[in-house]
């Protein structure tokens, strides 16, 4: 169904953050609050990564696009390339209001509506000036890297931003798990492919030699900061949990999602986030909120789907204000599936950047989404989980009912549907969202047995 109504946000925090990096409180300006350790940390390690995007091109550093999921931070990062995130980018537009206009400069030049608003968003801030968070010019890519996972969309994008862009495309191209698991050949397939097209490729742009040592290092500054992703993440397991993993979670998974694993910086964040995760517990205290600490935990939930940007505020209060808590979300998992499983080895890096790439959530096939939020909500003691269906990511969306009706069986958990978009503000309904919300606590609460007051 599509949802025309305008988005009503009022404006959000502004700031050169590629994740929402400052949690709201009410109370003075958001600039003027006082803020965690790891949030003030991840502020300034983002403000510090674009001011090297904007100086790039004059202290002679190369550039890479790349994409999230399946992502080669690691070898990138070794190579001494610069990497941009272009959906990080087109989320960050999204929560600066910025979106709406970009997006209508893509469909001005041709890009129907039915395109994933991430790609609009990005081609029209490019078509704009390719003006990033901090309000300076992002350099043009001297390569686009991409890594094939899951989702048809990264090549058409990356084909539109080499036609702008005139530079070479390298692809990484990683076999979809349709069998449910990674064999042995396909382990092969994606390490030769980087032994002998990717690296020797980047080698060549970046104009130097692979420094296999220095790789190693990054991956295992990879895994350490993993491990306390993972803390993080599984705290939610307690009751109250001391983090919401969806909302608050897209803050927490910024540093790895983006340019920082494999660094010095993304292991201190990570070790600081888990130390004041830890210190919540011991205080029981629940989540922050965008009104404060959580006050109670009256539903645990886990959520599949990406979460809307435009009114991501607006749309946290909604749970927030119900007492619920999102204990677990597959979108967090994007960038990596590190608690099942799976954390860097530097003692493999060809091996071990092949596995992530085909471990991410986005390589899956439906029915091992399903065991995965079926297992999540096992785990978590979820009282019920919920998809957010976007209207213009076919990847995500695509089978999402099939999967709702999957794991009511599998679970007996009740699940809620609601429809958004990611960055275009014409697909959040706000009024027709909050209902759908309403009566979906209702009727957990009644399973219970309660009046819902
Ligand atoms: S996964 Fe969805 S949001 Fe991401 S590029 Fe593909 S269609 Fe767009």
């Amino acid at each position: 169904m599509k949802l025309t109504t305008l988005n009503d946000s009022p404006a959000q925090p502004r700031g050169p953050l590629p994740m929402p990096v400052t949690l709201p409180h009410p109370g003075p300006p958001v600039e003027d609050r006082p803020r965690d350790g790891s949030q003030q940390r991840q502020k300034e390690m983002i403000a510090s990564h674009f001011k090297a995007l904007a100086r790039a091109k004059a202290d002679g550093k190369k550039v890479c696009y790349t994409f999230v999921p399946g992502n080669l931070t690691e070898l990138i990062g070794a190579l001494g390339f610069l990497p941009v995130l272009p959906e990080i980018n087109a989320l960050q537009s999204g929560m600066r209001g910025k979106s709406a206009a970009y997006i209508s400069e893509a469909e001005k030049a041709g890009h129907s509506e039915d395109v994933c608003t991430y790609v609009k968003c990005d081609l029209g801030m490019m078509l704009a000036g390719n003006i990033g968070p901090t309000g300076e010019k992002l350099p043009d890519p001297d390569v686009l890297l991409l890594s094939y996972t899951g989702c048809f969309t990264f090549m058409k994008w990356f084909e539109l931003l080499r036609e702008h862009y005139k530079c070479p495309v390298i692809m990484l191209h990683v076999p979809y798990q349709g069998d449910g698991h990674v064999t042995p050949l396909m382990r092969q397939y994606v390490v030769d492919q980087l032994r002998d097209k990717v690296i020797p490729e980047l080698e060549a742009i970046a104009g130097k030699k692979l420094d296999e040592a220095e790789l190693s290092r990054r991956l295992a500054l990879s895994a350490e900061a993993e491990r306390d992703l993972v803390a993080v993440w599984e705290s939610a397991k307690h009751r109250p949990s001391p983090i919401d993993g969806y909302f608050g979670g897209v803050y927490y998974v910024g540093p790895i999602f983006s340019s920082f694993r494999g660094t010095e910086d993304a292991v201190a964040y990570y070790r600081e986030l888990r130390q004041e995760t830890e210190a919540r517990i011991a205080q029981g205290l629940g989540p922050v909120t965008p009104d404060g600490n959580a006050e109670r935990e009256r539903y645990r939930l886990v959520v599949e789907g990406p979460p809307n940007w435009t009114s991501f505020f607006d749309f946290w209060r909604m749970f927030s204000r119900e007492g619920a808590t999102v204990v677990a979300s597959t979108y967090t998992r994007v960038g990596g599936l590190y608690d099942q499983g799976f954390q860097h080895d530097p003692a493999h890096p060809l091996e071990t950047l092949a596995d992530y790439a085909m471990g991410c959530y986005t390589n899956l096939s439906l029915p091992q989404r399903v065991e995965l939020l079926a297992k999540y909500i096992r785990e978590y003691a979820a009282d019920g989980f919920l998809i957010n269906s976007v209207k213009s990511c076919n990847s995500f969306s695509v089978g999402q009912l099939q999967m709702l009706r999957a794991l009511e069986e599998k679970t007996g958990v009740p699940g809620g549907f609601i429809e958004s978009d990611l960055v275009d503000p014409r697909y959040f309904g706000k009024a027709n969202i909050s209902n759908r919300l309403q009566s979906y606590f209702q009727m957990l609460e009644a399973r219970r047995g309660g009046g819902y007051t």
